[in-house]
């Protein structure tokens, strides 16, 4: 049949071609995949189960659940952020579908998008469907991979009409501090960019809290910002996500959203109600474990001799392997069963660097480090 251009030209994920790779074996490690190795608290999961025996199968007000926006907006008071749950709050099927509706209600076509890079792969192909082009603004190790006005400048995003934000940072695990994002929001004003802010590791942070562009000086009213509960309440597969931002924004995402999805699925909102009301500590529970993890992986691969950068938020780490990544995460895999993504794969400045995550058991991550190190002398 014949395809549309668009759809024909998107790429290929790398991250799923490195994936059918490791799946040809079966001894295999994998510190590959960005989802939580946890299931959802066993409340939220009743909650769920709960609502199926009652019958509530219909669909949700377009916007979501009127009790469950009501506690998206009470639970985002910790992070300074206030959105009204009526007119500021849209449910959605995934942080995925947040962000593409984001694009979809922003951007026109011909219009230029900043993203900092590396970072999650699928803004790129976001854009481009909805008729934008891409502008790189690359970050750099020697600033721990957060984005400066510097970068931006140098980049020339000056002259693009919306920047993609996504801290804590999925690969390099990098977040961003209030000093860091006043920089950011005071060249975001000057040069009047609008922002589409993916927060959804907001929940995983490991020592300072979670600081958002959004609550920066004039910045709530040019911003949307995206969160979910995939990695916080370990809900990848219930897919539920929001946004939050302008009323001008919601209603624009809210229309596309009513046309493209209709609601959110219906028996996973049920399950966040819950995870919002009564899972503060099993989160607390996981993040510490997160930890815990963190804080091996990265000693071990210093003590390896790769330069790992201490991150302070998400599940992963970001090594330094000292040359052709897709080399040498094609070779670990082939020589010790151990998959990690290649940095490359997620763009400008993620060469030469390896995507772990330590969303894996420490028995695995230990076995697995022994084994990377076992590689790392005999190459
Ligand atoms: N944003 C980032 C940065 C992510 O890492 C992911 C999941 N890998 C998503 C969005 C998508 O999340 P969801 O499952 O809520 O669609």
């Amino acid at each position: 049949m014949r395809l549309s251009d668009r759809a024909r030209d998107l790429p290929e994920s790398g991250i799923r071609k490195f994936f059918e790779l490791a799946e040809a074996r079966d001894d295999v490690i994998s510190l590959g995949v960005g989802e939580p190795d946890f299931s959802a608290p066993w409340a939220a999961r009743t909650a769920a189960i709960d609502s199926l025996e009652r019958g509530k199968t219909s669909y949700t007000s377009n916007r979501g659940m009127a009790a469950l926006r009501e506690r998206i907006s009470a639970h985002h008071e910790r992070y300074d952020q206030s959105y009204d749950p009526a007119e500021e709050v849209l449910v959605t099927t995934g942080a995925s579908e947040a962000v593409d509706l984001a694009f979809r209600a922003l951007v026109d076509p011909g219009d230029t998008v900043a993203v900092h890079e590396p970072t999650y792969i699928s803004y790129g192909p976001g854009i481009e469907l909805a008729g934008g082009e891409q502008l790189t603004v690359p970050t750099r190790a020697e600033d721990d991979f957060a984005l400066t006005r510097e970068s931006l400048e140098a980049a020339g995003a000056a002259e693009a009409d919306l920047l993609v934000l996504c801290y804590p940072n999925n690969p390099t695990g990098a977040t961003m501090t209030e000093e860091e994002y006043a920089e950011v929001a005071a060249f975001c004003r000057d040069e009047d960019l609008r922002v589409i802010a993916d927060e959804i590791y907001s929940a995983l942070t490991y020592g300072a809290d979670h600081a958002s562009i959004a609550t920066q000086p004039g910045m709530r009213e040019r911003t949307v910002v995206v969160n979910g509960f995939s990695k916080a309440y370990a809900m990848t597969g219930l897919r539920l996500g929001y946004a939050l931002g302008p009323t001008d924004v919601i209603d624009a995402m809210n229309r596309i959203h009513q046309y493209t999805m209709l609601s959110a699925p219906t028996t996973p909102q049920y399950a966040a109600i819950e995870a919002l009301d009564r899972c503060d500590d099993e989160v607390a529970e996981m993040v510490e474990e997160y930890n815990r993890r963190r804080r091996l992986v990265v000693s071990r691969f210093n003590e390896m001799g790769l330069d790992t950068f201490e991150p302070g938020g998400a599940f992963y780490a970001f090594p330094d392997c000292g040359g052709d990544d897709e080399a040498f995460a094609e070779e670990l895999l082939e020589a010790q069963g151990v998959a990690v993504v290649p940095g490359s794969v997620f763009g400008e400045g993620g060469e030469g660097h390896l995507r772990v995550s330590y969303a894996t058991s420490m028995r695995e991550l230990k076995e697995a480090t022994d084994r990377i190190a076992t590689f790392v002398e005999n190459r």
